[in-house]
């Protein structure tokens, strides 16, 4: 019996899984979204009991330079400024992603391939010793404080509740070992070693335990770090004092408190110069200083002390390698940011001519389109492989040649990651998305700025991602290896499409298709400012939106965010057809033009060779086979019929009949199943050419067909639809009228090649790789 159950049980499934996809695309968000709260209002602002909570740190951090280790002490003072008392504390420890025993290790699925990297085999059996050694949490009265680790969370469980208004300063002590980026299996921080000159540059983050958020969403943000869903973190003020070997240069997130102590008299000078200048970067340390540090290796120590004011996080570089350059950038309300560079020589000459200038690019457009921004510095660190951001500082990959040569390929490739990295200080450092939960909320929107970004460097940039066709391959891709864009940041397939592109391509399709450059960029900037220094949650996006601009766009946010559906519309049919003048004079000629176009039967073309090869064109036959009678022929009758009707019709009507308009009948399909606008190009018998732009609200009432009926002075000659491909339509051959077949191209090849060289279990593994496609920056 139970045999038999489970197909029936399919049966039943199908159709209610078909019509969940197939659902009304216009229905509103209202059982998607939260329901509005006093917290976050159905504006999608903050509501007016909105509340954050706030930490604020001091460290004294210690470089071990020939150990590759962090030692660490940290005051962590909690205000309490939720309307709930706290029971516990949730501290975040991030290192202990890499700890023997973690979670990432063991969840992770490999499988063998007929080669394996050592960084692969070192996922299998980790051997490094990563993870927080905690060697003490004590309360403020230098008491030992109850904790309980669990994986990459800490609860600090109090005696009393934390009630609300209150605050608790506590002091955690603790000690780790850097991962090397290269060898202990990537990550976004770590150290880099340089064989030549055996010295270590060390872009260091994640390296303190740090408070968990608690909001409104979801109390206690704890949820366990996996590795890919990035972080969640409060903001508040840092005071950080950073010992370090005394050749080493240190940048950070913050302002340098102390340069008297740590700069020499020259770099001041040269500061000084830097900060005053506005067009180019000035060199504070030289490439010829740097390779003499790297010479040797100092056994004192300096301690370099920064201090930022409300970021929610703190992340540092330190070498002897390092060359130093520095600009100023003035915003449109006068203040003056320094835009900064840091990089060894192996990055020269690339980093001289276009990271700083790339620092400052960034923070004027995306400022352009947010807001000012509103911290003293912006660092771009070179670091090998890696993309990675913090508040006010990012690591940046591009290398050039060992000759000091590069491709064009590299210099792009550096100059995008920088925009990009730089670019997260808006989102999701400034406007403060939960990253553990959402990574599009960060990733999605700055690659979206970062498109913006790039095409004002240069026209035609060759940009990655953003417009509509550059989703089109993804978008049409299989299923099984698609999610929605609102899925939790761990369990997404093809990460970098999913998170990065397709939220990007969305948003600049808004700009572009949907709303307008206009209302978009207000209704974005009204989102950036606000929930600047905030916690915005999805819902406060789409409704600031839509808020702002009286545009509803909860069909385009289900459709695109929600459902892994694709847009495939069709132009199915055009018909056309005219008013019928009833004048016989011209209807008759119109039928008579008609008859002489229509296709002949086979005898009547048949009869009339036989007849003409036949007869000599003398005979008088023939005359009697072209006979002259003309039944199409206006009699007095038609003519006395056509007066009776003109002067039945009022004056408007004449007016439209003697327009004597063209009309086309238009049919579209939605193949994909995402409604979007439709936008027609019409070429006219003259040549001119007319575009019409028709709202996606065309398919409220057909959502699989609809058609819609054009009135034109002229005949047309053709139609294309999405002339200026911005709506990411996957299948454009059926965009044309009269149809247009696309110039397919297939490979010639010799048979015995097919196939070799990949095997079966190859290609399962290419198949399971699908996921992996996207690179986390
Ligand atoms: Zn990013």
């Amino acid at each position: 019996m139970k045999r038999f159950l489970l197909p029936l049980v399919l049966i039943v499934l199908g159709p209610t899984l078909f019509a969940q996809i197939n659902e009304n695309p216009f229905k509103q968000l209202d059982n998607e979204l939260p329901t509005p709260n006093v917290y976050r209002n159905a504006a999608g602002a903050p509501g007016y009991m909105y509340w954050q909570q706030r930490a604020d740190y001091e460290m004294d951090i210690r470089l071990d330079d020939e150990n590759q280790r962090i030692y660490g002490t940290e005051t962590i003072t909690y205000y309490n400024q939720s309307p709930d008392p706290l029971e516990y504390l949730w501290v975040q420890l991030d290192q202990n992603v890499r700890a023997l025993t973690s979670d990432t290790y063991k969840t992770s699925t490999n499988q063998v391939g007929e080669q394996m990297s050592l960084g692969q085999l070192s996922r299998l059996e980790p051997t490094f010793d990563g993870g927080f050694k905690i060697d003490h949490v004590k309360n403020d009265d230098g008491e030992d404080m109850t904790y309980h680790i669990e994986k990459t969370m800490m609860r600090i469980e109090l005696d009393e509740p934390l009630e609300p208004e209150e605050s608790i300063e506590f002091d955690i002590k603790y000690w780790y070992n850097i991962n090397d980026r290269a060898k202990d299996g990537g990550g976004r921080s770590g150290s880099e070693y340089f064989e030549e000159d055996d010295n270590y540059l060390y872009t260091i983050a994640q390296f303190y335990p740090r408070m968990a958020v608690y909001n409104d969403v979801d109390g206690w943000q704890n949820k366990q770090f996996l590795g890919r869903g990035e972080f969640t973190l409060t903001f508040g003020n840092y005071d950080v004092k950073i010992t370090v070997p005394a050749d080493h240069l240190v940048a950070a997130t913050g302002t340098l408190q102390n340069e008297g102590d740590v700069l020499t008299r020259d770099q001041r000078g040269r500061l000084e110069l830097a900060r005053a200048s506005r067009e180019q970067p000035v060199v504070i340390a030289t490439q010829e200083e740097a390779v003499e540090r790297e010479k040797g290796k100092s056994k004192r120590e300096k301690t370099w002390h920064f201090a930022a004011e409300n970021v929610r996080d703190f992340g540092f570089a330190t070498s002897r390698k390092f060359i130093w350059d520095a600009m100023g950038v003035e915003q449109e309300d006068g203040s003056v940011v320094m835009a900064m560079s840091m990089y060894p020589k192996e990055g020269n000459p690339l980093w001289e001519r276009f990271s700083t200038k790339a620092v400052a690019h960034t923070l004027r457009w995306y400022s352009h389109y947010t807001f000012n921004y509103p911290y003293p510095v912006a660092w771009s660190i070179n670091a090998a492989d890696i993309g990675m951001e913090y508040p006010m500082i990012c690591f940046n990959f591009g290398r050039t040649e060992p000759d000091g040569t590069y491709s064009e390929r590299t210099k792009y490739g550096m100059i995008s990651v920088i925009i990009h990295e730089v670019g997260h200080n808006y989102f999701p450092m400034i406007v403060n998305s939960d990253e553990r939960q959402w990574t599009w909320m960060d990733e999605g929107l700055n690659t979206f700025l970062q498109y913006l970004a790039e095409q004002q460097w240069e026209r035609d940039y060759p940009s990655r991602r953003g417009p509509a066709d550059k989703i089109v391959d993804y978008m049409k891709g299989d299923k099984q290896y698609i999610s929605p864009i609102m899925t939790n940041s761990e369990s997404i397939w093809q990460f970098g499409n999913n998170a990065y592109g397709k939220p990007a391509t969305a948003l600049n399709i808004l700009r572009e298709t949907v709303m307008g450059r206009e209302q978009f960029d207000y209704a974005f900037k009204t989102y950036a400012n606000r929930w600047k220094f905030k916690h915005p949650a999805p819902a406060d996006l789409f409704r600031t939106m839509e808020d702002a601009s009286a545009i509803d766009l909860d069909w385009f946010w289900r459709g695109w965010f929600f459902t892994t559906n694709h847009v495939d519309i069709a132009l199915a049919n055009v018909r056309q057809f005219r008013i019928n003048t009833m004048n016989p004079t011209v209807e008759n000629q119109r039928m008579r033009q008609q008859e002489q176009e229509a296709p002949r039967n086979i005898s009547s073309i048949r009869n009339e060779e036989e007849i003409v090869s036949t007869f000599d064109e003398t005979d008088t036959t023939i005359v009697d086979f072209y006979s002259e009678y003309d039944p199409l022929e206006a009699t007095v009758v038609d003519e006395e019929e056509f007066q009776q009707y003109l002067s039945s019709l009022s004056e408007e009507e004449k007016n439209v009949l003697n327009a004597d308009k063209y009309y086309y009948e238009l049919t579209f399909q939605n193949i994909g199943g995402l409604v979007m606008p439709i936008i027609l190009e019409f070429t006219f018998a003259d040549g001119t050419k007319d575009v019409q732009r028709i709202p996606a609200e065309i398919w409220r009432m057909g959502t699989e067909e609809i058609t819609k009926v054009f009135p034109f002075e002229q005949e047309v000659v053709s139609i294309v639809l999405d002339p200026f491909i911005e709506t990411a339509d996957t299948d454009t051959s059926n965009n044309y009228y009269p149809s247009k077949s696309a110039a397919n191209r297939f490979d010639l090849y010799q048979s015995r090649q097919r196939g070799e060289g990949e095997n079966a279990m190859q290609r399962n593994t290419r198949a399971s790789n699908m996921e992996q496609s996207g690179s986390r920056r």
